[in-house]
């Protein structure tokens, strides 16, 4: 009996669901708490390509139960489409799959709403994925929105969706059209349909492993992230219990993931951006667009300020650091270890955007290695220089590593003993 929370560390994108992937081999049951299709996970498996934006990743281990929490907010027609496609590549759903029927619903409202907030906002734009997920989140805490389970009431889900749109101030263009197609996307989900929480602590006390993976990252959560340029839900650890109904004190361990360099999407403060010929090579290596809207990805060194923070925050037990194999070529590295503002030094993280906007970055400068990493499979083999540079995060975040990634495949993946 056990549980592990895997949880993004940065701004998401951090390569989560390739570590979920490895360690799913060990777990009965893979879980979603929060977030929603805004989150793009790519799991490269014998070198095909699975792309994930709701279902959990453990779907992949045929014997794993995979659990979509109440805590998440769902668009039942683009699991639909996503589950339709993982079928098409031969994933079993049938027993499977469970999804809370608490689980906010996102619907076709939410998506226009989302692109008319962004457009009002203008210059000060959030840079949100467009998926509605926001509008989604802000309709649960204004108790107007709907729910999962209120696909299976027809009566209801009109009287509830009229209401919606009312509040919203909007008028509802197509209601027979909307209510139909929402009928048929219930007819295709219902199997799946689940009271989860009540699974998750039953099999919990069975003595099954958990594994609840996190979407997004920690310093793009709603309270403790770099607020207002963040999700609508929160991502720390403390949410794995909130999202799925489980009790905190049977959260046994968590991991966190940290790419060996850092990237953002959309906007926000980012301390350690570079926009030089590194962080281009950086982004050309790591493929480094959005898997959810495509966009290019700001590209920055290694912020140990910051991954001490999200450390501490989520009281990690063991880190990740992945991409590593992409820092190959670079002469010298650098890692931020301190932050100044106006003259003087920080004794931590930085919370105010204005603040973070202005922060100074102190660098430890390390060298770098030329090495082609793909093939190595012990920490040992790395080249020293990549084994200093390890040692120099684990070091600042103060957090052992316990797994490093070199490459997409699940088999490019080395565990420290
Ligand atoms: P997630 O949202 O945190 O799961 O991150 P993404 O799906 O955006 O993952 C980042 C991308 O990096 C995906 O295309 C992964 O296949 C890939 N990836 C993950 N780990 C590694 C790694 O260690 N090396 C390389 N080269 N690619 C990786």
């Amino acid at each position: 009996m056990s549980s592990l929370t895997v949880l993004g560390c940065m701004w998401g994108d951090e390569g989560k669901a390739k570590i979920v992937d490895f360690l799913g081999a060990n777990a009965n049951v893979v879980a979603r708490f929060q977030g929603g299709a805004n989150a793009g996970h790519t799991i490269v498996l014998q070198g095909k390509k699975y792309v994930f934006h709701t279902v959990p990743s453990g779907i992949l281990y045929p014997q794993t139960k995979c659990v979509i929490g109440a805590g998440t907010v769902i668009d039942p027609f683009g699991l639909r489409d996503e589950m339709r496609s993982l079928m098409d590549q031969d994933i079993d759903f049938s027993g499977r799959l469970f999804i809370d029927e608490r689980a906010g619903l996102v619907l076709p409202l939410h998506k226009k709403l989302d692109g008319l907030k962004e457009e009002k906002r203008g210059a000060g734009k959030i840079g949100t994925t467009g998926k509605g997920i926001g509008p989604a989140y802000a309709d649960q805490a204004s108790r107007n929105g709907l729910r999962f389970g209120d696909l299976q009431y027809p009566d209801w889900l009109c009287e509830r969706l009229a209401a919606l749109y009312e509040s919203h101030g909007l008028k509802w263009e197509n209601p027979d059209e909307e209510l139909s197609a929402l009928q048929e996307v219930w007819e295709f989900l219902a199997p799946f349909a689940a009271h989860a929480d009540v699974l998750v602590r039953q099999w919990y006390l069975e003595g099954e492993k958990i594994l609840f993976e996190g979407a997004q990252g920690s310093l793009l959560d709603l309270s403790f992230g770099t607020y207002p340029y963040v999700t609508s839900s929160n991502t720390i650890s403390g949410s794995t219990s909130v999202g799925i109904g489980f009790p905190p004190r049977w959260l046994d361990k968590t991991l966190g993931i940290y790419k060996a360099y850092a990237t953002r999407v959309g906007e926000g403060p980012f301390p350690t951006e570079i926009f030089n010929a590194t962080a281009d090579a950086i982004r050309k290596a790591g493929n480094e667009f959005g898997a959810t809207t495509g966009r290019p990805r700001r590209i920055g060194w290694f912020d140990a300020v910051a991954a001490r923070y999200t450390a501490s925050l989520n009281g990690l037990s063991a880190i990740a650091v992945t991409l590593l194999d992409i820092l190959g070529g670079l002469e010298e590295l650098k890692i931020c270890t301190g932050y100044w503002l106006d003259g003087q030094k920080l004794p931590g993280y930085a919370f105010h955007p204005l603040e973070l906007a202005k922060i100074q970055p102190e660098y430890l400068t390390l060298p770098g290695w030329d090495d082609d990493l793909a093939a190595i499979r012990s920490l040992e083999a790395l080249p020293a220089n990549a084994q200093d540079y390890l040692e120099a995060i684990q070091d600042l975040v103060e957090v052992p590593i316990e797994v490093v990634s070199v490459g997409k495949d699940r088999e490019q993946t080395i565990t420290v003993k």
